[in-house]
């Protein structure tokens, strides 16, 4: 996770991203992320069988976690500097 934490940091550094990352913003994106996630369970009953037959979907979906995650990770990781 350390790894993880540090890559995510560097990315965020090199772009020079962090101007744009207060607590309002990220807290947000988790939520818009979060959003685009529910998205993919929208007017339907998918199973997770069926999520995994469905490499497209798989895919939408693993993606969408992901922005979730890293959002998350973001959030962790600046208020844990202050
Ligand atoms: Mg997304």
């Amino acid at each position: 996770m350390d790894e993880v934490m540090k890559r995510l940091e560097k990315f965020v550094k090199e772009r020079n991203w962090e101007k744009y990352h207060t607590p309002k913003n990220l807290a947000i994106s988790i939520a818009i992320e979060s959003a685009e996630l529910m998205e993919h369970f929208q007017w339907n009953d998918i199973s997770f069988e069926g999520i995994k037959k469905d490499n497209r979907k798989k895919r939408e979906v693993e993606d969408e976690i992901a922005d979730v995650m890293i959002y998350c990770l973001l959030f962790s990781i600046i208020l844990k500097r202050y």
